[in-house]
């Protein structure tokens, strides 16, 4: 293995078990990328192995830590990585799950989602790239009752990496190719995933929890989702027996799906409705038009893709939450989300708390949530934590 050496004093993060070695840290490399290196401090004691990308800002992505670590075995690794998952395969909930969230399981770069028999990969480090046949081999072997597992290429991400990005976005790697879209359960609900053409790998898994937990407050309830996609909180919202959905999204694509997917499961009681719209512009008229809601969820895409767009992110999820907390029904209920990775909690919190002292309304947390345990961040690693909700009452 070729070794890689840090700059004087910087091996405290590598160290701390923090995943990445930044460009300025490194004093010296000659390894190509995707290549495995051995780290070292500047005084030459062994820090771990990591994976090598010559032409991205993370230099270096840890793949094993201390001075034991070695070339890591990757079949191990994903065997490892989906049998921390076997409780999701042991229950009837749901037949989709994340098999590899990247840095937390140890494979920075790899994200790998099951559906239903069908794996769908993203790799987004020079590291993952290099190994995703292995990798794809590998979650054939272990995810239960695979049929094939493919991959999609139009992460921005991969850019940053020198990796291609778009170019036929969907390959499959090993296995069958799967269906145009393939039928998922979660909970009382069922849904189409589209994963081809759909957002990341075709379906937010990570709000699993949330869309349960949010829906079951519904009972009864008026409910507006803002940013539906194919309308996961929306449905768990009607079976838990809202008089009335309306599901908002910018995308017709994404609209079309979510009334396929009401019609997956039978429930005759709520008046559904689908609306493509612009969210800003929806609450807006919303409110010039007086109508009032029981409960608004607002689960926008990532409006922040870095600490530098941090500042006009904080003014877009203000303007949202503002007009919601406004829009709300006595007692009416705020499920409200932000995927930026960038954005702490800390932040977000400051954001709902400014929000609703301009609304001049008093609200109180009812819960918090964050992505689901199939979407685990490494405690050394909070830039892995990216998905916080809060759910809010209006108190009148
Ligand atoms: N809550 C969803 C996931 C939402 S993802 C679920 O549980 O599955 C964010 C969604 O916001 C995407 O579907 C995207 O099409 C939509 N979107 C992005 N910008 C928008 C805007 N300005 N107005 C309305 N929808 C928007």
């Amino acid at each position: 293995m070729k070794k890689l050496i840090l700059k004087k004093g910087r091996e405290r993060s590598v160290k701390n078990l923090h995943p990445w070695v930044f460009s300025g840290g490194v004093e010296s490399c000659d390894a190509q990328a995707g290549e495995t290196v051995e780290v070292f401090s500047f005084t030459g004691e062994k820090l771990g192995v990591g994976w090598y990308s010559p032409d991205s800002q993370l230099r270096v992505r840890m793949v094993g830590f201390g001075a034991e670590a070695k070339e890591p075995d990757i079949a191990m690794l994903v065997g490892a990585s989906v049998g921390r998952r076997a409780d999701f395969f042991g229950n009837a909930y749901t037949n989709a799950v994340r098999l590899i969230n990247a840095e937390a399981d140890m494979l920075p770069g790899v994200v790998a989602d099951y559906y239903a028999g069908f794996v769908v990969c993203q790799f987004t480090s020079a590291g993952a790239e290099a190994n995703k046949k292995q990798i794809a081999e590998a979650l054939m072997m272990f995810a239960p009752f695979c049929r094939g597992v493919s991959e999609r290429t139009d992460v921005k991400d991969r850019l940053k990496e020198g990796l291609k990005c778009g170019e036929n976005p969907f390959t499959n790697i090993v296995g069958e190719e799967p269906p145009e879209f393939i039928e998922i359960t979660e909970g009382v609900c069922k849904f189409l995933v589209d994963v081809r053409n759909g957002h990341k790998t075709g379906f937010y898994l990570d709000q699993r929890d949330a869309r349960a937990a949010v829906g079951a407050l519904a009972n009864g309830a008026d409910v507006l989702n803002c940013f539906s996609y194919t309308g996961g909180f929306g449905l768990f919202a009607r079976a838990a027996g809202a008089t009335k959905v309306i599901q908002v999204d910018i995308s017709q694509e994404a609209l079309d799906i979510a009334k396929k997917n009401e019609h997956l499961v039978h429930m005759c009681m709520t008046d559904m409705q689908y609306i493509k719209s612009d969210v800003f512009e929806y609450l807006r008229k919303c409110r010039d038009e007086g109508v009032k809601f029981d409960m608004i969820i607002l689960d926008p895409p990532k409006f922040a893709s870095s600490k530098a767009h941090l500042m006009k992110a904080a003014r877009g999820y203000k303007d949202i939450n503002l007009l919601a907390m406004k829009l709300l029904k006595p007692n009416g209920i705020l499920a409200t989300f932000s995927c930026s990775g960038a954005m702490t909690r800390e932040l977000f919190d400051k954001i709902l708390f400014e929000a609703a002292v301009d609304a001049g309304r008093a609200f109180q947390v009812i819960s918090t949530t964050r992505q689901g345990m199939d979407h685990p961040s490494a405690i050394t690693f909070p830039e892995g934590h990216y998905l916080k909700g809060s759910v809010l009452r209006a108190i009148d």
